[in-house]
């Protein structure tokens, strides 16, 4: 069977056509599947019986389905666990902000990367996401809170770059204006630094912003805690950066995770701006979370102003990203590590 919200609008107007009908009944069966979310081909009421038919006949429409919910009662904060047709399960969450609702979504099953500092890849690596399913993170959510999602980050389980074709196409699915239609400016992808994917990335002239994971301002205290850094240094990810910058014209986000005795000296900031002098850069600042079992733990206030203030002063815009969920099992990767433990028990 065919999981017909894998097709692009490009592709579901090639196999409706290949099933010997007319081409316009994609873009409404399009509208059904992503705009009007609808679980049911019997929904699709201004589509023929016959098609409706033959559809059910071949595919079948996506579901993901919520098995815990995790409410913050400090911001509204919804965290989900949701299990995929595999049985397998990711994260994602629903944020409030002032400028509108936001989700943070997963790209892969678990994660190859190995960041010392994350939940995500305490399981391992299962598999990439399929673009349908990291979109259907979206509907599922939209559907259980009744609000409409106006920005996503690429920020949840897995690394986005290293789900290359996958994360490209869900890009796309979530843009279109008979789907969801969020602006791909609304749209962030955050990566720990797959190099040659960053080039890639910026040739697709796309719009959507790019995240880039630093956390270090030297390759020896990067590599102690990504193990992305033992294959690409920091001057060849930056001379990526700079090359997405000059192609996209789009500003990048450097975040950079505060931990305590790691890299929250007065000299780690300075060296950031010798890094990031003369980029279009914009700095968040994250309290790193404390996950269990981990070792780091977050920076002192103290030096988290300090922080901030000696990267401002020299002219690169810095801020400190407000904790969300801190009730809640909110790092990345907390809340399913948890249902692997109990389901293992
Ligand atoms: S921080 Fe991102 S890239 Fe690193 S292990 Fe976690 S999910 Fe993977």
């Amino acid at each position: 069977m065919i999981n017909i919200n894998e097709y692009t609008l490009d592709e579901l107007e090639e196999y409706i056509e290949m099933l010997g009908e007319k081409k316009f009944h994609a873009k409404q069966i399009f509208k059904w599947l992503h705009k009007e979310k609808i679980e049911s081909f019997d929904d699709m009421t201004d589509i023929s019986k016959s098609l409706r038919d033959k559809l059910k006949e071949q595919t079948y429409i996506l579901k993901l389905s919520i098995i815990n919910v995790q409410k913050s009662k400090k911001d509204g904060t919804i965290k989900f666990l949701i299990k995929l047709e595999d049985d397998t399960a990711i994260e994602s969450v629903f944020m409030k902000y002032n400028y509108g609702n936001s989700m943070c979504v997963s790209s892969q099953v678990g994660c190859k990367m190995g960041c010392k500092f994350c939940a995500s890849t305490k399981e391992g690596y299962v598999r990439n996401l399929l673009a349908s399913e990291i979109e259907g993170q979206i509907i599922a959510v939209e559907k259980y809170t009744g609000e409409r999602i106006s920005n996503v980050v690429y920020m949840g389980i897995g690394e986005p770059l290293d789900n290359y074709d996958n994360v490209v196409k869900s890009i796309r699915l979530i843009n279109y204006p008979l789907g969801l239609n969020i602006g791909a400016r609304h749209i962030s992808l955050s990566t720990c630094g797959v190099v040659p994917n960053i080039y890639k990335l910026a040739d697709e002239n796309i719009q959507s912003t790019l995240s880039i994971s630093l956390h270090c301002t030297t390759d020896i205290e990067r590599k102690k805690i990504m193990p992305i850094a033992n294959k690409y240094t920091i001057n060849e990810l930056l001379e990526a950066c700079r090359y997405y910058i000059k192609t996209t014209g789009r500003r990048i986000s450097f975040e950079y995770a505060l931990i305590n005795d790691v890299n929250d000296t007065k000299e780690d900031a300075l060296n950031l701006v010798k890094l990031l002098r003369g980029m279009i850069a914009h700095v968040n600042l994250i309290p790193v979370n404390e996950i269990k079992n981990g070792v780091y733990i977050k920076s002192k206030e103290k030096n988290i102003e300090i922080f901030m203030n000696t990267l401002n002063s020299s002219g690169i815009v810095s801020t400190v990203r407000r904790e969300l969920g801190s009730d809640i099992d909110a790092a990345c990767g907390q809340l399913r590590q948890k249902h692997i433990e109990e389901n293992n028990q």
